[in-house]
């Protein structure tokens, strides 16, 4: 299996070690052709607009709107594939409002919450929040009361960077679902 990771802007070379750490060939997307032989592609944290602005200058906005490959966001790619004011690929049923904690919270750590109470560590960066979710969209994590974490079929969306962890839990558990 052959996992992508959209290498256009962002937290790229993160999202490849965690995948080649569970020994799974990682591939760097930068083109339409590069989604052809891929199970799965990462869209990693960065910042949302000039993610879009790329995207669609690659062709890549077009190929990936069409077709149905699983995809897993963390921040900015959490925005992407949800749904909010701006332009996106609205791939899970989620609203998300970005750069929600503000300047002042700018960047923080918080544990993260899992269904089976495993506590993880949370990474945030001009984080967004997802401020509701559809009744197929499933909550995995959460931070206090917040969700910060949902899956809908084989579409994974966090809102903080698991990548910047050496803990490979929402990796696997997104892996698990393309099997
Ligand atoms: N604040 C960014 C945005 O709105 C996301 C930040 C991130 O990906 N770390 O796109």
């Amino acid at each position: 299996m052959n996992i992508g990771i959209l290498a256009l802007q962002g937290a790229v070379s993160e999202h490849i070690s965690s995948i080649e750490k569970n020994e799974i060939n990682a591939i760097k997307v930068r083109t339409p052709a590069d989604l052809q032989n891929i199970s799965g592609l990462i869209m990693p944290g960065g910042e949302s607009t000039t993610l879009r602005n790329l995207l669609k200058n690659s062709g890549l906005w077009k190929a990936i709107s069409q077709s149905s490959l699983p995809i897993m966001g963390t921040c900015a790619g959490a925005i992407l594939i949800g749904k909010c004011q701006d332009e996106t690929f609205g791939k899970i049923d989620m609203i998300i409002d970005r750069n929600y904690y503000g300047r002042q919270k700018d960047s923080f750590e918080k544990n993260i919450r899992m269904e089976n109470n495993k506590i993880f560590k949370g990474v945030f960066i001009r984080a967004p929040a997802i401020t509701s979710i559809g009744n197929k969209t499933k909550p995995i994590a959460w931070a206090d009361d917040d969700i910060v974490g949902c899956i809908e079929g084989k579409n994974m969306a966090l809102t903080f960077h698991p990548e910047l962890t050496n803990d490979l839990t929402f990796h696997k558990l997104w892996l698990e679902r393309l099997k």
